[in-house]
């Protein structure tokens, strides 16, 4: 008898129908008698309308009250799965992320999973039951409901499966698994038999939203291996596991695009030490993650910081930088139209020429670089919002990532 996480995401749960299809596949999953822990997602959409509300009625809603409003989606679909479960003559029990004691810090909006207390759920799973978790939702130690970030319910259910010690766990969504790019942006892209935490890792937090990065993290810290698969086939996914050295014989390994960013660039400011400090601490204090960086040489006793920062948090960033630039001097605008394009691959540690290679696809096509970034196993650009899918399918193609590679052995 296994011991099973599965997690399914918001077009998996997105209808009454498409609860019912789950429950027959929990149906399916349970004939061997194994253990199942069921993570579901809010029903796609839900979680962007409710935010949404909020800022119609707010620019910059209290994130205690936020948090409140979005887990309601998936309070919904647990207690929905669970009814079409009993319907089918299946003992199931939906729990939301506090009563399935998933206790995390007091950052709203993008909280982090302290501990899980398993007793409860493994009660119910000696019991028989099938035991239905709300994703991307906690509480802290003040009882206080919090969410996880966007995505999280990846998240939800790679921490279930360390901290039940599952034997596995399966990420159900809309694609047949990992692809070397988003399948509906580069129609040739090839589905992935695996794929090293690192590569994933990076994919993810360059924006190929099919897992989300901190649940990656999570899953390499403990170990977690796990499969994304499709909830509406039976095709075998994408396994991501710990790096083996055949890995690195492909340079790259895959493409993301990232929309969801915005460049800030704070212009004139005092071009002294501790400007930057200054800075990157109002907006850490403000739990704001910056990815890309750049400094321009100094003139005249002013320079220019330029970053980018997820698009939701742009007007927090703004807010959070003001009373900081009236220590430094300095004005901010925001940029909106733009897009980080990023190319992942384990070999890169080995292989020179990726990034000229990148850079000349880009060129040769007239796609201007405004920021470059690179670490070991991966190289990120920003480019123009609306030559971001055009620049995508060129350095795709330019790596032969489109051409189906025997299956590495
Ligand atoms: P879920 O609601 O199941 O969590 P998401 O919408 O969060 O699903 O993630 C699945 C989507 O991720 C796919 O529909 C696909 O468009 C997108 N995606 C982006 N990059 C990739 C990639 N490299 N491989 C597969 N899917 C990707
Ligand atoms: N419903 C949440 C979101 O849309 C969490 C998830 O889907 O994983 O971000
Ligand atoms: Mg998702």
């Amino acid at each position: 008898m296994a011991r099973i996480v599965q997690k399914y995401g918001g077009t998996s749960v997105g209808d009454v129908d498409r609860i019912k299809n789950v429950a027959q596949r929990v149906l399916a999953s349970r004939a061997g008698g194994d253990e199942l822990v069921i993570v579901v997602s809010a029903r796609s959409g839900v979680t962007n309308e409710l935010l949404a509300r909020a800022k119609a009625l707010s620019p910059l809603p209290s994130e205690r009250e936020l948090d409140q409003l979005l887990a309601v989606g998936e309070q919904e679909t647990i207690a929905l799965t669970a009814i079409a479960l009993h319907a089918i003559g299946v003992d199931a029990v939906s729990y939301t992320g506090a009563q399935a004691g998933i206790f995390t810090d007091k950052g709203y909006t993008k909280a982090k999973i302290k501990t899980i207390n398993p007793k409860p759920i493994e009660k119910d799973l000696k019991a028989g039951r099938v035991v239905i978790v709300a994703g991307f939702q906690g509480i802290d130690e003040e009882g206080q409901i919090t969410t996880l970030g966007r995505g999280g319910s990846d998240l939800t259910a790679i921490a279930l499966a360390a901290a039940l010690k599952a034997d596995k766990c399966e990420i159900y969504t809309d694609v047949d698994g990992v692809y070397t790019a988003d399948p509906r942006v580069v129609k040739t892209a090839q589905k992935l038999n695996e794929i090293s935490y690192d590569e994933m890792l990076e994919l993810a937090s360059a924006g190929s939203k099919v897992m989300q990065s901190r649940s990656v993290e999570f899953a390499k810290k403990y170990g977690v291996i796990f499969e994304v698969r499709s909830s509406f086939n039976q095709n075998p996914g994408t396994l991501v596991k710990e790096e083996v050295a055949y890995m690195e014989k492909v340079v790259v390994r895959g493409v993301a695009v990232d929309k969801d960013q915005a460049k800030i660039v704070v212009s004139n400011i005092a071009d002294k030490p501790g400007s930057a400090a200054k800075v990157f601490r109002a907006l850490a204090d403000a739990n704001i993650i910056v990815d890309m960086i750049v400094q321009n040489v100094g003139q005249g006793g002013v320079a220019a910081l330029t970053f980018t920062v997820p698009s939701a948090d742009k007007a927090k960033a703004v807010a959070s930088l003001g009373p900081v630039l009236k220590e430094t001097g300095g004005e901010v605008t925001v940029q909106e139209q733009i897009a980080k394009l990023s190319v992942v691959g384990v070999g890169m540690k080995t292989h020179s020429g990726v990034a000229a290679t990148v850079f000349q696809q880009l060129a040769e096509a007239g796609i201007n670089l405004q920021l470059i970034s690179t670490s070991e196993i991966k190289i990120s650009v920003v480019i123009a919002l609306d030559r971001a899918d055009e620049g995508a399918r060129l350095v795709h193609a330019a790596f032969g990532l489109g051409e189906a590679k025997p299956a590495v052995a």
